[in-house]
Formats: C-alpha cells, sequence, structure tokens
C-alpha cells in the first residue's frame, strides 16, 4: 500500500510538465512572485516534493486584479459578441478533454487521489461545465415589463451585465473541478477572474491557464495567482477592485471572507462545508443502499463537502447495513493515486491526516466502537483506512463536526419523525441521500431533510445542469445550473417614458 518511491507520470506530457517551472498567471504571461516567493506541492502518497510554484503575495495580487479590470473594461473581451464568447467558453472544455490524460496525472499526483476518480470524475465535470455554461452565454436576458396606462407611455426593461471582476478561491479536494465552476459561468457571463487556487494543490489550474490562450481567451481575462490563505487569498478578498468573491471551502474560511468584504459590501457567494445525512430504510433494496452508502462516504477518501459522512440506519437493517458497509470499507485497496490498482488514495497532507486521526481517537475514547479502520497504516504518505463507527451519542464531536476524511459514523433510527429530527439537528445542509423503494416516504423525507440536494437511490449525482450549493451553514448560492449565471451577473432595470 504505502510507498516512499516517488510516483513518476505514465503520460509524457505530465512528465515533461512538471520538469518545467510553475509561474503565477498575470495579465496573459506567467511570471514569478514579485518578492521571488515560492510553496512546495508536494506528493501525498510519499510525503516528497512534487514541485516548487510560484507563491503570490499581496503584490502580485494587486497586479492580477489590475490585469482583470483592465481586460474587463478593453475592448478585445466586453466586444466579443456573446456567440464569440460562448465559442471560446466550448473551446476551454475541449483542451480540458483533449489533456484529459495529463490533467488526471497532475491532479491525482498534486491531490493524492486515486487516477481513476480524476481521470473519470474530475477531468471530465471540469470539460463539461465548461460546454454547458457555453449554452448560456448566448442566453443571458432580461424582460419587458409592461407599465404603460393612466396617461403614461413607458418603456420599462431588464438587462443581465456582468458582475465585473471576480476573485476565485478554491479548496484542495477537487482542484480542477472547483475551479471550473467559478470559470465557466463567470466567462459566461462575461466577467473576468482573479483565481486562487488552493496552495496544497495548484498544479492543474496553473495547466487549465495555459490552455486558456489556446482557447482563444484574451489576456488579463483570468488571472491565475497560487498562494498561501492569510496572504494572497486575504489580499484577494479584501482588494477593493474585485467585484465579486466566489469561495469554496471551510466554514470557518467562509466567515473571515465575509468580514473582509463587510466594508466593501462586494458580491460573495460561498460553497462551504457539510455533514450530510444518509439514509438507509428498512424496505431499501440493500444491494444497492450498501455500496452507495459505502462510495458516499469513502469515495476520494471522505474528503468531499457532501460526503455522506452521518450513516442512519433503520434498526431493522442496523446490524446488516452496519457489516456491510465495513466489509466494504475492507475491501478497498489503499494506494498511491498513480497505482494502477487503487481505489482510495492518501489524504491530502499530514495536517488533514492529524485531523480526521484526532476525531477517530477522540470518538474512541468518549465510548464509541471503530467497527473497522481507525488504525492508520504505516509509512511516509498520508493513507488513512476507511473507518465505521458505531454506538455514538449525538453530541460527539464526530457526529457533529465535519471530518473530510473516510470516517462515517452509524447511527439507529425506529421512526421517521426521529430520523428527520436527528439528521436535521447540524448548522450544515449541503446534501443528504435517502434510500428507500417507498416513492412517498422518498419525497416525503426529500421535503422535511434542509439541504441543498437530496439523493434518492443514489448519492453524489453532479451534473452542471444541476443547481449545488447550501442550506444554513453550508453556504450561499449555487454552483452549476442557471443559477450560477445569476451569481456572476447584476440585473438592471431601465424605465424610460415614451
Ligand atoms: P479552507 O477554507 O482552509 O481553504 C479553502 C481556500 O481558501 C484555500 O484556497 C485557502 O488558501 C483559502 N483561504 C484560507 N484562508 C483564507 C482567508 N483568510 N482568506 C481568503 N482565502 C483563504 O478549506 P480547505 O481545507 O482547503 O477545504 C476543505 C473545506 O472546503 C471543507 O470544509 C469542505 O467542506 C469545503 N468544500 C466545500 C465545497 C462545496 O461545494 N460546498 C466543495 C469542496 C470543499
Amino acid at each position: 500500500m504505502s510507498t516512499t518511491v516517488p510516483q513518476s507520470p505514465s503520460n509524457a506530457a505530465a512528465r515533461s510538465r512538471l520538469e518545467r517551472p510553475w509561474q503565477l498567471l498575470i495579465g496573459g504571461r506567467f511570471v514569478d512572485a514579485a518578492d521571488g516567493a515560492t510553496l512546495v506541492s508536494e506528493d501525498p502518497a510519499t510525503g516528497a516534493p512534487l514541485a516548487t510554484v510560484a507563491a503570490a503575495g499581496a503584490a502580485d495580487v494587486d497586479r492580477a486584479v489590475s490585469a482583470a479590470r483592465a481586460a474587463f473594461e478593453g475592448a478585445a473581451w466586453a466586444d466579443l459578441t456573446p456567440s464569440a464568447r460562448g465559442q471560446v467558453v466550448w473551446r476551454i472544455g475541449e483542451l480540458i478533454e483533449r489533456h484529459a490524460d495529463e490533467l488526471a496525472e497532475l491532479e491525482s499526483l498534486d491531490n493524492g487521489k486515486a487516477l481513476p476518480i480524476a481521470r473519470g470524475i474530475d477531468v471530465p465535470l471540469a470539460a463539461d461545465i465548461f460546454r454547458y455554461m457555453a449554452g448560456w452565454a448566448t442566453k443571458i436576458e432580461g424582460s419587458t415589463i409592461p407599465l404603460s396606462g393612466g396617461g403614461a407611455q413607458l418603456h420599462a426593461y431588464t438587462v443581465r451585465e456582468p458582475v465585473g471582476v471576480v476573485g476565485a478561491i478554491v479548496p484542495w479536494n477537487f482542484p480542477l473541478l472547483m475551479a471550473a465552476w467559478k470559470l465557466a459561468p463567470a466567462l459566461a457571463a462575461g466577467c473576468t477572474v482573479v483565481l486562487k487556487p488552493a496552495e496544497q494543490t495548484p498544479l492543474s489550474a496553473l495547466r487549465l491557464g495555459e490552455l486558456l490562450a489556446e482557447a482563444g481567451v484574451p489576456d488579463g481575462v483570468v488571472n491565475i495567482v497560487p498562494g498561501f490563505g492569510e496572504s494572497a487569498g486575504a489580499a484577494l478578498t479584501a482588494h477593493p477592485g474585485v467585484d465579486k468573491v466566489a469561495f469554496t471551502g471551510s466554514t470557518e474560511v467562509g466567515r473571515a471572507i465575509l468580514r473582509s468584504v463587510e466594508p466593501s459590501l462586494k458580491r460573495v457567494s460561498l460553497e462551504l462545508g457539510g455533514k450530510s445525512p444518509n439514509v438507509v430504510f428498512a424496505d431499501a433494496n440493500l444491494e444497492e443502499a450498501i455500496p452507495g452508502a459505502a462510495i458516499a462516504i469513502f469515495g476520494n477518501s471522505g474528503q468531499g463537502c457532501s460526503a455522506g459522512s452521518r450513516l442512519y440506519i433503520h434498526r431493522d437493517v442496523y446490524d446488516e447495513v452496519v457489516s456491510g458497509v465495513a466489509s466494504f470499507a475492507a475491501s478497498l485497496r489503499l494506494g498511491p493515486g498513480l497505482g494502477g490498482e487503487t481505489d482510495l488514495g492518501p489524504l491530502v497532507s499530514r495536517a488533514q491526516w492529524e485531523r480526521v486521526n484526532g476525531y477517530v481517537e477522540g470518538a474512541r475514547a468518549d465510548g464509541a466502537r471503530i467497527v473497522t479502520g481507525g488504525s492508520a497504516p504505516g509509512g511516509s504518505g498520508h493513507f488513512y483506512a476507511p473507518t465505521v463507527i458505531a454506538d455514538t451519542t449525538p453530541q460527539m464531536a464526530v457526529v457533529r463536526e465535519e471530518i473530510f476524511g473516510p470516517v462515517v459514523t452509524a447511527i439507529p433510527f425506529s421512526t421517521e419523525e426521529e430520523l428527520v429530527t436527528a439528521a436535521n439537528d447540524t448548522p450544515y445542509g449541503l446534501a443528504a441521500g435517502i434510500w428507500t423503494r417507498d416513492l412517498s416516504t422518498a419525497h416525503r423525507v426529500a421535503r422535511a431533510l434542509r439541504a441543498g440536494s437530496v439523493w434518492i437511490n443514489t448519492y453524489n449525482h453532479y451534473d452542471a445542469a444541476l443547481p449545488f450549493g447550501g442550506f444554513k451553514q453550508s453556504g450561499w448560492g449555487r454552483e452549476m445550473g442557471w443559477e450560477a449565471i445569476e451569481l456572476y451577473t447584476e440585473l438592471k432595470t431601465v424605465v424610460a417614458k415614451l
């Protein structure tokens, strides 16, 4: 499982890209940070350095915002017809697909995720959101509003205009995809962007930055400034030249961002954490529900904002489901992302490993039962065994707080009423799953759960057409679907007396 041998991409383009420098993209040029600062991205499977990357500071963010402002006001982008803009956005999707193997290997190396996940989920969904949003570029319309009468002739209408310069900040769990969810609607709407990837995983966004010129994105329309949150990220959210902040990350940093935009009241959208309930009723098809519940939490090594981390199981099938999910967990093969036979890669960093292990050991100390996992395989990589925890109480941290690792708590319930109360007893509201054969139960419970996405007899089903975002402390706004275009546009009302 664990390895200390450096991983090498099999894709020649990814291999040769790793040998070239990684710089900031500002105004269409790749440059070093003004103060020469760098950060090191590591391979989570080995803990070895993978790449040295220019690290943006406040001066670089300032240059990037100026470039984005100039590009927003300049003719090269603003004068494109919506159709031409849509074609540029479409071509980005095509280029992602053309470079899919290379991007997937870079993503797997940088984040640690198993290559089949990067190649089968991250990269195709990133390509797809550009294609989907390309279609909206020509359909961003206003309406006419009838007001005439009483002797007055009036012409009233609305127009949707791009919100302006977007500061986009993304996390490390789906680095390319989270960047794509922001870039695609922003560009389709006619905005310009300064993107700050997570310091742990900047490579795929920077590689995408190289493809943008080829797609026809004018210089300065997208600027990419990898760097640390408290320096580059904070400089971006506080910058007066940014009109809107689009953030995906932790609820804690989401709050810090709200404080930083308070003086300017710039627009903000937030995709934050989750502690999503996944519910198995007694009548569920367990052949599907058991693997479905396991993949809902263990996929991407549990590092998913919508991971089904609280598994509620009807008492009649509790023992069967817990032992089924535990067997599934034990059958998963841990290994390096490019390992060939890997189901689960390592966690992204030692810090994340410590965090996950701290929750599991805390639950053990509190008297919970570790059904499987809970131990940490040795080696220098950040591997963590998929873990099932039973005999918890609602007050335990492992039930209440987002762990962001392959750890699920299995909780029994007897009645639907009891289930709904327990499932909604969380400050989060990102997602939920329901497994049942009864249509009425499915839709009644879907209605009762306070969550932005509810999946019935499936889990983590994403599509560029489906709006995604959170209730409660899981965020503000919806990404994907038409709703994402609304996030990147302002509505103007015009009234003329004729
Ligand atoms: P994080 O909040 O620590 O970091 C996210 C990004 O914010 C990084 O780019 C980081 O550099 C930056 N950042 C940190 N401090 C900042 C500051 N003060 N100002 C501006 N930027 C700052 O989150 P993470 O640990 O990278 O990612 C895990 C979290 O992201 C989890 O809580 C997860 O639920 C959430 N997430 C949510 C979604 C969603 O769609 N709702 C998707 C993926 C991840």
